[in-house]
């Protein structure tokens, strides 16, 4: 199997000048092409300082992160940069889309960022929007569509570079309960058709039925869970 991401005994701590707050005490983790790998927790347990880690948002203080068997040089930001545009997909809880841009100019801006022409990049775009089942919304801004929409749109808008793996913070958490399983399909169908890893943070136990693997992060540790 094609390792994606493999994190190796990261830690990290926040200091502030009360305290010294120990959030990530040793974190290994493998993720394999097509994983979905689901992390739950309470809140505060650290979820998503570990995504920010996993997606080269944020540094570790020590250990190693290594995406498609490269291991991360941070002291080297335009490689990170290069790394993290190529390879991984962001979905927030909040979708963070751009008001000002229309639904198609929204999925295709990770690739006019990456270098392609306008044109490239929205013709790229439209088969995702289909996909989403959004396309008849393409034309429309953000704050035109339903809630459910706009999530699909950010989760259309992470695939849009062909990223190896997409990381995933509470990114149905905002809505509803059904609405929330019907967009989280999305994601999922998506991802096993292009055979991308996703590492998804959530609250939803139901979700987590539809996941590979499942850790609870706890007191800075990750220990595998058995979802019934
Ligand atoms: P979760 O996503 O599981 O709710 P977080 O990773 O957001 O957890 O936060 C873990 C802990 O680290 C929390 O106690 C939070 O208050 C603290 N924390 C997060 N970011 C910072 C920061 N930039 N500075 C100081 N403390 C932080
Ligand atoms: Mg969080």
């Amino acid at each position: 199997m094609t390792k994606i991401l493999s994190l190796q005994n990261i830690q990290k701590a926040y200091k502030t000048k009360a305290e010294t707050l120990n959030v990530l005490k040793g974190i290994d983790l493998d993720i394999n092409q097509s994983e979905v790998v689901g992390i739950i927790g309470a809140s505060g347990s650290g979820k998503s300082t570990l995504l920010h880690v996993a997606g080269l948002l944020d540094m570790a203080d020590s250990g190693d992160v290594c995406i498609n068997g490269q291991k991360v040089e941070f002291k080297s930001n335009d490689q990170v940069t290069k790394l993290r545009g190529q390879n991984i997909g962001f979905i927030y809880q909040f979708h963070h889309l751009l008001g000002e841009f229309t639904a198609i100019e929204n999925v295709a801006m990770p690739a006019m960022i990456a270098g392609k022409s306008r044109t490239e990049a929205l013709e790229k775009a439209e088969p995702l929007l289909k996909q989403f089942d959004i396309y008849k919304r393409k034309d429309h801004y953000p704050s035109q569509m339903s809630g459910g929409e706009q999530q699909r749109l950010a989760i259309a808008r992470a695939f849009m570079n062909d990223p190896s793996i997409i990381i995933a913070d509470e990114p149905t958490g905002n809505l509803d309960e059904s609405l929330a399983h019907e967009v989280f399909e999305y994601l999922l169908n998506a991802a096993k058709l292009k055979k991308t890893a996703c590492l998804i943070a959530t609250h939803d136990m139901q979700l987590v039925k539809k996941m590979t693997v499942v850790y609870n992060l706890e007191k800075g540790k990750l220990s595998k869970v058995t979802v019934k």
